[in-house]
Order: structure tokens, then sequence, then C-alpha cells
């Protein structure tokens, strides 16, 4: 008698543990780790659907009380137990239930119809079919068949639509000659492939000193079984896709597969082209945008070993390889490989366990490493590598900051300063491209009064209200519960009229340069204008083409696009991400000014960069206009010290949440008194506060910090939270979410 230890598949707090089955003989043998299966639940033995993490041949309970598990829901998908491990990691260090932790880790089990594929082929034999040939092209309105035939008879098959698109014969004729029994329709399933077919390209750059020296580098790591995971610091254009690839190469020779991880921002068209050009059909790609029954083919694809590679956005560090020999993280800084819904797990973590389980290889790469990264290599716990120079030769942008208060100061209200204005200028006339940015968070643009300075506030949440233009009156919407009213024409709160706009937005950029230079051409690539499918490289490829002069936009045209005649980058407000009163605000910063500046001279000419701000004296914006990371680090690093914050301890955030203000507050003063009382040595404790948005659709927020050097503490500390609201009756119902190394602050 064998039993199995099932996670039954309901995302509820209290049935967060396993629960023990017995196997019927008759599926002993198919039983598997990871398999879903179907269970009797509860006093009603409802039928409901469980995975199991372990199965073993001893009872852990009485067995009279055991029950038979019905049977197995899906042979097809078994999941490794790598991943089932990992789903416990995430579970042990992200809070969450375990079910919720597998949800993220499993690939989505829908049952999804294939694609099918139809292919014509001959129906009789050749010979015969040479008659029908002789017969049809020496009439006239018969040579389209006479043209399908002779193409049948020398390839064995002929896909549907390239008949119909590429050989221009119609449906009628198809239908006919099959009909007629000449041919015949056979059907496939196939694999989706979302990005279609590429050819390869056996050429290759040929890598420069430095990257020759970071390749062997990692791979002599590799070969010798030294696999902590290797941060590889490459300014911008140094190569390192380059370098991955070359290193991809040899992971694929040992016959192991290898995960990429780029955010879905950088995601491009050009950077999936590269990789397909060089490794062919056995890349493939998961991104937001594909379906669930897409996405779970290229999982299937993995599984049964047609791709080897796996490029994707977080959760594609989840493909279920079977032999994992390497994760590559490009661009490790990227604030998007934390998850922002639980779990909040971090990719980069989350990577580096998996690698470790699978004795795989992590390489991270960064032109601006996450301050945590590059403080883990200078402790010696990751390995660092450096590319130092351009690969193609060219110098580093020309980068000027211009203090827009003194521009004020001399008379310009403009959102140009008088030296990005002539730039520009300069720029159109030598038909060279502009790329203006500006941040997100400037982007929401809210209803203030000028005289006694509220802003119109949602009545649900601790949000100001967010302006969006619509044709039948504009609209104030609240982005946390979708709140929304007709914006007011005068101030709810003193009734004066002057109520107004406050901060810029893409639209208002477009407006702005459409009236200061008539001539050009714009484009704009925020949120709005990236909706559809394949609106984000409609507008990039529409730029590369020349078909703008001014590419407007936020965040998303930072990251990792190469133009080679953009020649200006004009920062329009470099300050507006400092204000969030967080630790994390000046890495953020100095991350996106960094990057900003490294779209400029890509190609063959210098490129020149304007940051605007207010704070010129900021250390994180003159270190960005300098290009200077070591110094920016130094810095950070010595605030972070000093503040006890991440990466020198960790940190976890506790939020609580009722509908109850009072309620929160007196849970939140009780949580925070029990871990006082722990009397942990060590052991921080910020709080507990009102979260700094306090309320949202109704629910009071509050939030308790626990600091420490040691991650393991923490953790105890959050299970010790657990089992007491576990125990006591009146918080039942409390919500109580972590937050393991936040991004930012609550
Ligand atoms: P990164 O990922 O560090 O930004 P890329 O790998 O995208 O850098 O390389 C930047 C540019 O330099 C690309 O156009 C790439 O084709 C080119 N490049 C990279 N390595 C070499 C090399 N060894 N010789 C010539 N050009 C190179
Ligand atoms: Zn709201
Ligand atoms: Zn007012």
């Amino acid at each position: 008698m064998k039993f199995a230890n099932i996670i039954v598949d309901i995302s509820h707090e209290k049935l967060d543990k396993t629960f023990q089955y017995m196997i019927p003989e008759e599926l002993e043998d198919q039983i598997e780790v990871g398999n879903l299966v179907t269970v009797p639940f509860g006093r009603g033995n409802r039928e409901l659907s469980g995975y199991v993490i372990e199965i073993s041949d001893e009872p852990a309970w009485d067995v009279s009380k055991l029950k038979y598990l019905i049977g197995i829901k899906e042979q097809e998908i078994k999941v490794e137990s790598v991943l089932i491990t990992l789903a416990g990691f995430i579970k042990e260090r992200y809070g969450c239930t375990m079910s919720k932790a597998l949800k993220t880790v499993i690939p989505v089990r829908e049952s999804v119809k294939d694609k099918e594929k139809k292919y014509l082929r001959l129906a009789i034999s050749r010979e015969e079919a040479a008659k029908f040939y002789e017969k049809y092209s020496n009439r006239k309105n018969t040579v389209t068949r006479a043209k399908l035939i002779d193409e049948l008879m020398h390839v064995e098959e002929i896909e549907w639509s390239a008949v119909v698109s590429k050989m221009a014969v119609s449906q009628a004729v198809i239908r006919g000659l099959e009909q007629a029994g000449i041919i015949k329709i056979v059907r496939s399933t196939v694999f989706r492939n979302p990005v279609g077919h590429y050819e390869q390209d056996e050429r290759r750059l040929e890598l420069n000193e430095e990257q020759r020296q970071v390749v062997s580098g990692i791979i002599r790591d590799m070969d010798e079984g030294n696999l902590k995971p290797k941060l590889i610091f490459g300014v911008t254009g140094s190569g390192k896709t380059e370098v991955y690839m070359e290193i991809i190469e040899h992971v694929i020779a040992q016959g192991k597969e290898v995960i990429v991880l780029i955010p879905e921002i950088s995601l491009t068209f050009q950077t999936i082209k590269r990789f397909y050009r060089r490794f062919g059909d056995i890349v493939s790609i998961i991104n937001s945008k594909l379906s669930k029954g897409e996405r779970y083919d290229q999982f299937r694809r993995a599984r049964e070993g047609d791709i080897k590679i796996m490029i994707g956005p977080r959760s594609a560090l989840f493909t279920p390889f079977k032999n994992l020999g390497l994760i590559i993280i490009d661009e490790e800084h990227e604030g998007a490989y934390k998850s922002d819904s639980v779990p909040k797990y971090h990719a980069r973590d989350v990577a580096i366990k998996r690698a470790q389980i699978s004795h795989a290889a992590v390489v991270l790469g960064s032109a601006t490493p996450a301050v945590s990264s590059y403080y883990h290599a200078k402790k010696g716990h990751y390995d660092l590598y450096t590319l130092t120079k351009r690969a193609n030769k060219l110098s580093l942008p020309k980068v000027d900051i211009v203090d827009m208060r003194q521009e004020l100061e001399s008379g310009n209200r403009d959102i140009f300063s008088r030296q990005l204005k002539s730039l520009i200028n300069e720029k159109l006339a030598k038909k060279e491209q502009v790329m203006l940015f500006i941040n997100r968070r400037g982007y929401s643009s809210f209803i203030s009064c000028r005289k006694c300075g509220t802003a119109v506030k949602c009545p649900h949440c601790d949000v100001s209200l967010t302006l969006h233009k619509r044709s039948n009156g504009d609209k104030l919407i609240c982005h946390y519960c979708g709140y929304q009213i007709y914006a007011p024409k005068t101030c709810p709160s003193c009734g004066s009229k002057y109520i107004g706009k406050f901060g810029i937005g893409t639209e208002q950029v477009v407006e702005k340069v459409r009236q200061e230079f008539t001539e050009a051409r714009v484009l704009r690539m925020d949120f709005d204008t990236t909706r559809g499918k394949g609106d984000y490289e409609a507008i990039l490829s529409s730029f590369e083409q020349y078909e703008a002069d001014i590419l407007v936009g936020t965040q998303m045209i930072v990251k990792g696009h190469d133009f080679s005649n953009v020649t200006l980058v004009g920062i329009l407000a470099a300050d507006l991400s400092m204000f969030s009163s967080d630790y994390m605000a000046g890495e953020r910063t100095f991350e996106l000014l960094t990057q900003a500046a490294g779209r400029a001279g890509r190609g063959e000419k210098a490129g020149e960069v304007v940051i605007q701000t207010y704070n010129p004296e900021e250390n994180c914006i003159v270190c960005a206009a300098n290009q200077d990371y070591e110094h920016f680090y130094k810095n950070e690093i010595e605030y972070r010290e000093l503040m006890t914050y991440p990466p020198v301890y960790d940190m976890m955030a506790i939020l609580v949440t009722d509908k109850n203000e009072e309620f929160a507050d007196f849970a939140t003063k009780d949580i925070a008194n029990r871990i006082e009382k722990s009397n942990l040595e060590g052991l921080r404790i910020i709080g507990p506060s009102k979260a700094s948005i306090s309320k949202i659709n109704d629910v009071y927020r509050n939030v308790i910090y626990i600091k420490h050097p040691d991650a393991d503490i923490l953790i105890k500390v959050k299970n010790a939270i657990l089992r007491y609201l576990d125990m006591v009756d009146a918080y039942k119902n409390l919500q109580i979410q972590f937050d393991f190394n936040p991004m930012g602050i609550y």
C-alpha cells in the first residue's frame, strides 16, 4: 500500500497543509510526484483536485481514517519535483499558501485546443498523378490544378496555407481535386510557435578581448563546477547579449537547456531576432501577450525537449526543462523581476534557488546592477565580471545637467530648457532623431486647487484621482478601486474656480513638441498607446524606419532599444521618481537616468543627453550624468548600511488590512507587540504605522517592517505570527500579507 501527500487546490490559509490519501492499487505504478489528482474532500466528500507532493510507503495517520484518492486528473503533465520544491521555497520565504505557490510555478493546465494545420498530399500514385497532370496542363482553365499536382509529385506534402497564399490556388480547386480523389487533406496538430520562423544565420561577430575574457572565465567556472552566481557588469552597448549567446552555445553543446530572463519591456523583436538567428528553432519565447494556450504549448514543447532555450519575463523561470544548465537574467536590476502580486517573489532569488537544485549556473547582467547584486558581488557571494567598453568602439554619450530652477529664474517657463530646445533644432536640421523621456509617475496627472491646495481624492482610497481626457467630458478615475466621477469645475472643498491639472504627461509633451517644433513628426509611446497586441513593436519599428523625428515616451522607451540614428535623449524631469520617500528611490532614479542616457549614440554618430532637473546636486543625478556607477554605489551603500536597509539587512514588510480601522490598528499593534516580546537578538522593528496609502477600497492598511541580517530569522518571525493568528479566533478573517525585501515602502 502506498500513500500520497496531497496539497488540495484551495487557496485558503487554513487549508494550507497536506492531506494524506491512500493510492488505489491500480494507480500505484502510475502516480508520480507532481501529478494532479482528484480526491474526495471533507465530510461531504466533495471532489477536489490536488497536487501530489510526496509519495510514501508509510501512512502518517491511522489508516482506517484515510480515504482513497479518486484518480489522476492529468497524466500528461507531471510537475517535476524541482518545481514543487521551488514552490515550497516561495511559500516559506515570501509567505503565501502552498497552493498559491504551486499555481505560480506550475504551467497553466487549461485544456486548450491545439491549432490544427492542414496539409495536402497526393491520394494516388505518382504515375497516376502524372496522367492527370498531362490532362490538366493541356487545358487552359485547369492549369492551376496541374501546377498543384506537379508540386505534389515533387514534395510529399504542402501546407494548405502555402498552397492558398503562395501558389494562389483557390479553395474550390483544392476541394475539387479532393472530391475527385486525386489529393487528400491531412490534418495534424502543431505546436503554436508565437514568433514565426527565422532563418538561422551562421555568421558570428568576433568577440573583443573583454568579451572573450568574460566568456572564457564563466565557462571555466561552470566546467569546474563553480556555480556561484555570476554578475556581468557591462556598460550599455558593451556586448552583453553576445556574451550570453556564446555561453549559451557552450551549455547547449553539453546537451543542457537554458532559460533567459528578459524584462517584458525589453523583450522586443530586435532582441528575439538575435536569439533566433543564432540558435534557430530551439528557441522559444513566452510573454504576457500570449494566450494561455500558447503559453502552455511552449512549456509542453520545453518538457518534450523540442526547445532548449526559453526566453521570457519572470514566469519563464518555471519552464519545465528537465536538464537545465543555465539561467541568464538580463537587466537584472529591473524592478519587474519582483512580482507585485502574492507571492511577491523576486525572480533573481528564485532563479538562484532553482539553479542550486538543478546544479545549473546563473548569470546576471546589467549596466546598472541592483545595489543588492553589486553588494553580493563585493562580498564574494557572486563572481564579478566587467565589460567597460562599448563593443562597437563608440564613446559613451556626452551628458549635461540643466538646472530648471535657473531656467525659471531667467524667465523660461517652458518644459524644454533653452539648451534642450536648441539641441533638438540642431538634430532636426541634421535629420537625426530625438527621444524625449518623461517619468511615469509624472504621467498620472491629478487635479488640485490652487487656492486651498487640496487635491481631489478618492472617497474609498487614500489617493488622488487621476484625470482622463474623454470626448464626452473629462473624468477623474481612481487607479486603485476604479471609482470615477466627471471632473469638477470648482474645488469640492473650498468652491474656488481655480482648480486644475498638476503634473505633465506624455500627451502634453507631444502637444508642446508640436507647438515648438512645427515641422517635426512625433510619436508617442506610453501605456495608453501600447494597449493592443503589436502596438509596441509598431511604434518602435516606425521610429526605427525614420517615420518620425521625435519619440516621446515613458520608461518604456528607455529599455534596451538600439536606434542608430538617435543622437539626442532629453530627460524632461529627472526628479519625479525621487519624490516617493522610499529607500530605493535613489537607486531607481539612477538606473532610469543611466539607461535613458545609454539610448543616445547607439550608431556611428556621437550621442548627447540633456537631463533637466530641479535637484541638480542630488547624488543619483550627478552620478547618472557622469555615468559613474561606482560613486553612486559607494554613497548608496553607505546610506543603506547606516539605515540597516537591504541588502545590508534583510527586511520584511508585514501588511495588515481590515475594513474596520480600529480593529486593524488594534491587530497591528498586537502583532508588533508579539514580535517585540520575542526578543530576538538583532531584530529591528519599524512601526506599526499607517501605510503610505492608508486606505484602498475602504480597507484600512497598516504596516510593520522587521529587519535582520539573517533572512531565516525574518521567516521564523513570519511563521510565528501566522501560528499566533491561527490560534486567536478574533483574527480569523484578518488579512495579512508579507513582502520579503520589498522594492519600496508601503
Ligand atoms: P548590451 O547587451 O551590453 O547592451 P549588445 O550585445 O546589445 O550590448 O551589443 C551592442 C551592439 O554592439 C550591438 O549592435 C552588437 O551587435 C554590437 N556588438 C556586440 N559585440 C560586438 C563585437 N564583438 N564586435 C562588434 N560589434 C559587437
Ligand atoms: Zn479608490
Ligand atoms: Zn479649494
